[in-house]
C-alpha cells in the first residue's frame, strides 16, 4: 500500500443541494453561505500552519464538494497551498455528485490539481436511485463516469449501495457490472444503513418499506467480496476495494491506522499523535492520541471564526487502554489486522485467537491477525473476544 507516514488534510464541504433522505451526515442546503465559508475556512487554515506540514494526501468531502465552483475551489486551494506543504504526488480527492460532473468542472478539476473524484453513484439503477432520492439519473451517472474518463481521469473511486428494499442478488450484481465496465481504480460499497432520525427511518418506523434483513445484508456482503475478488480487487477494508494495492484510498488509511490527520469545516475531526511515556516495569513504549473535533454547526462555526477563534467543540486524549483497544478495532476493520504484538497485553489473547481462527474468523499471516471475508462480517465484534 502507499506510503502512510505523512499527515492528511481532510476539508468537510458541508452544502447539499437538497438532503437524501437517508443521510445523517452534517449538512446544510442554503448555498447563500458557501462564500462565507469558503471565507472561514481560509481562516481556519491559518490556525494550524505551524502546526501541521507535509500533507501527502487532501480529501475533500461533504455534503457535496462538486458544488462549489471552480473560482471558490480555486480560492480554498491556492490558501491551503500557501499555508501547508504538500508532497509533490500528494493524493488529491474530491466527492463529487454525478449531476454536478460538467465537462467545464471536469476540466477545472484537473488544472486545479484533483487527481481522485470519488463519485456518489450509490446505483445504477433507476428505481433504487428514487427511493434514495438522490438527484441523479442512473443515465446521468454513466454520463459522469463517461466524460471523467474522456478527460483522462486516471484514479475513479465510485460510490455504491446495496441491501436496499426490494433488492435482488441480480439486481445488485448488475450494478456492479456496471461500475466494473468502467473499470474503477477504487470502489467503496456500502450497505444501506436506516438511521433513526432520518426521513428514511421515519418511513420505516411507519412501515413504509421493508429493510433487507439481516441474511440478505449478509448475503450482499459476501457476494460483493466475492464477485469483486474475482474480478482482481483487494477487499482491503470492510466495505472498500482496490485495483491494486496502490490504488488504496492512502487518505482513508490514515483513520484506520492512526497516522495524524487535520480537518477543517463544520464538524471535521483531526488526530494526533502525542508524547507517549515508557511504561512501568518494561512494558513498551506506549505511543498516544489526541483527537479534536469542530461544532457541527456552520452558523456557530462562522461566527467563531469572525471573532478571530477556532471553532473546535472539544478534545480528548485517549488513555493508553482507549488506544489500544482502538488499534483493534480500526484493525481488525482493514485485511492487514492486527499485530500479534498488539494482542499480547490481553491476558487471555493466545485463546481468543485461537479461537477466532478456529472459527474461520482471523486468519495468523506473518505476524498479524488478518480477518477473512466472513471476519470481515463481524468486524467490530472481533476486538470484543480479547479481554485482561
Ligand atoms: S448528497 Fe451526500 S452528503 Fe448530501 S445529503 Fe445526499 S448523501 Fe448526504
Amino acid at each position: 500500500m502507499s506510503s502512510n507516514s505523512f499527515p492528511g488534510l481532510y476539508l468537510h464541504i458541508p452544502f447539499c443541494r437538497s438532503k437524501c433522505p437517508y443521510c445523517d451526515f452534517y449538512s446544510v442546503t442554503d448555498l447563500s453561505l458557501v462564500t462565507a465559508w469558503v471565507a472561514a475556512l481560509i481562516k481556519e487554515a491559518a490556525f494550524y500552519r505551524e502546526k501541521f506540514d507535509g500533507f501527502d494526501t487532501l480529501y475533500l468531502g461533504g455534503g457535496t464538494p462538486s458544488l462549489l465552483t471552480p473560482a471558490q475551489l480555486e480560492a480554498l486551494l491556492a490558501a491551503l497551498r500557501r499555508y501547508f506543504h504538500f508532497t509533490s504526488d500528494a493524493e488529491v480527492t474530491l466527492e463529487a455528485n454525478p449531476d454536478d460532473l460538467s465537462r467545464e468542472k471536469i476540466a477545472a478539476y484537473q488544472d486545479l490539481g484533483v487527481n481522485r473524484l470519488s463519485v456518489g453513484i450509490q446505483s445504477f439503477n433507476d428505481r433504487d436511485l428514487t427511493f434514495l432520492g438522490r438527484r441523479h439519473t442512473a443515465r446521468q451517472a454513466v454520463q459522469a463516469l463517461e466524460g471523467a474518463r474522456a478527460a483522462g481521469f486516471a484514479n475513479l473511486s465510485l460510490d455504491l449501495m446495496y441491501a436496499l428494499p426490494g433488492q435482488t442478488e441480480k439486481d445488485w450484481r448488475e450494478t456492479l457490472n456496471v461500475a466494473l465496465s468502467f473499470q474503477p481504480e477504487h470502489l467503496s460499497c456500502y450497505q444501506l444503513t436506516v438511521e433513526a432520525g432520518t426521513p428514511l427511518g421515519e418511513r420505516k418506523t411507519r412501515g413504509e418499506f421493508q429493510a433487507a434483513g439481516e441474511e440478505m445484508e449478509g448475503a450482499l456482503f459476501l457476494l460483493t467480496s466475492e464477485f469483486l475478488e474475482d474480478k482482481g480487487y483487494f477487499h482491503y477494508e470492510v466495505s472498500n476495494f482496490a485495483w491494486g494495492k496502490k490504488n488504496c484510498c492512502r487518505h482513508n488509511l490514515k483513520y484506520w491506522r492512526h497516522v495524524p490527520y487535520l480537518g477543517l469545516g463544520p464538524g471535521a475531526h483531526s488526530f494526533s499523535i502525542v508524547d507517549g511515556e515508557d511504561g512501568a516495569q518494561g512494558a513498551p513504549y506506549i505511543k498516544n492520541g489526541v483527537r479534536w473535533w469542530n461544532q457541527a454547526d456552520l452558523e456557530g462555526y462562522l461566527k467563531a471564526l469572525a471573532a478571530g477563534q477556532a471553532p473546535v467543540a472539544g478534545r480528548e486524549t485517549l488513555t493508553p487502554e482507549q488506544f489500544r483497544l482502538e488499534i483493534l478495532y480500526l484493525g481488525f476493520r482493514t485485511r492487514r489486522g492486527v499485530a500479534l504484538e498488539d494482542l499480547r497485553g490481553y491476558g487471555n489473547w493466545e485463546t481468543a485467537l485461537g479461537d477466532l481462527e478456529e472459527a474461520g474468523l482471523v486468519e495468523v499471516v506473518q505476524g498479524r491477525a488478518q480477518p477473512t471475508r466472513r471476519g470481515f462480517l463481524v468486524a467490530d465484534g472481533l476486538p470484543l473476544r480479547f479481554g485482561d
